[in-house]
């Protein structure tokens, strides 16, 4: 193990071989649990997180995100306030813009956006789970995977199926103006084009590159700045618990995806992470090599979490599987 530090075996702890062994049992993870994660994270005593103090902050009008430069030409868009804590990346070229992830829709990235560049946006998920697709429907041009994950997300969800998002648990500072519990939800949006894995965007100056890993969702992807060294990873890897819990999640694919970006590792000069702090070295994905080799080795030794599901800790992360992993 590679700088990874096993939290010790209390009791009902279990090896990750019985995991990778099917032999758990219990109902599904559900995709949401705001009171476990606030409550994991310590949230709202900690936010906007110590990392954020060493980065430039840019004023913007609408209070509800912050705005971080963490590399020229390239903005971190970060949720302090709800437990998500996730960061969306508005990446710059000389001819369009990138943005990865609209966040949660609780606030209005589109206004943000308009802020900061004039040129022509164009979205892409990291996937398609709720707290990254909330502000597509704010614009014209959306990219997505061709999964039909993708496809059935872009329906949007209910009110029903988001509100636990927005309870007074999940949150740090009263909601904006106009959004409530009873009426969040997040928007249907339309896919202007599907891509798949090696497509390239040329933004002038700036060419991105999309790596297609699922594992985290069938329709994860990690964007790749060959000429910087920069890998987004989305949710595949942040500095956090990453949840493996969803009934969408596959783990086997995770791992091979895993291996894939640990690769990428000596091309690398930064990381930028999808939730909680926006910077992380690449090395952190031979940790996270480490980290999931030894959970399906059945080295790593996990906590029973409440729901059933079980925590694997590793320095400054930690892999949240599901009772019934897969
Ligand atoms: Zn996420």
């Amino acid at each position: 193990m590679r700088a990874a530090i096993l939290r010790l075996a209390g009791a009902g702890a279990l090896a990750g071989g019985a995991l990778a062994g099917g032999a758990l049992a219990c109902g599904p993870g559900g995709e949401s649990a705001p009171e476990s994660r606030a409550a994991t994270v310590g949230f709202c005593s900690n936010v906007p997180r110590s990392q954020y103090a060493d980065l430039e902050r840019l004023d913007v009008a609408d209070d509800w995100f912050e705005v971080y430069r963490v590399a020229p030409r390239v903005y971190a868009i970060y949720e302090p306030f709800q437990f998500q804590e996730v960061i969306s990346y508005l990446i710059l070229g000389e001819e369009g813009a990138l943005l990865l992830d609209t966040g949660m829709g609780i606030g209005r990235i589109r206004s943000v956006v308009d802020e900061l560049t004039a040129l022509p946006v164009t979205v892409l998920n990291s996937h398609t789970h709720m707290d990254h697709v909330g502000g597509n429907a704010e614009f014209e041009r959306v990219l997505a995977m061709d999964t039909e994950f993708t496809r059935t997300r872009a329906r949007g969800r209910t009110n029903a199926e988001a509100r636990a998002e927005v309870a007074a648990t999940a949150l740090c500072r009263p909601l904006p103006a106009g959004i409530t519990e009873d009426n969040y939800h997040t928007p249907a949006f339309e896919i202007s084009a599907f891509i798949d894995d090696g497509h390239r965007i040329d933004l002038g100056g700036r060419t991105l590159e999309v790596l297609a890993v699922p594992g985290h969702t069938p329709d994860a992807i990690a964007l790749l700045d060959r000429e910087a060294g920069f890998l987004w990873t989305g949710d595949s890897f942040y500095e956090g618990p990453i949840w493996l819990f969803a009934p969408e999640t596959e783990l086997e694919a995770y791992r091979s995806s895993v291996a894939r970006l640990a690769e990428l590792v000596p091309e690398l000069t930064t990381l930028f992470t999808g939730h909680n702090t926006p910077v992380a070295q690449p090395s952190r994905l031979l940790e996270l090599h480490d980290a999931v080799e030894a959970m399906f080795d059945g080295i790593a030794v996990g906590n029973r979490l409440r729901d059933g599901g079980v925590e694997f800790v590793f320095e400054g992360f930690s892999i949240m599987v599901g009772p019934d992993p897969r």
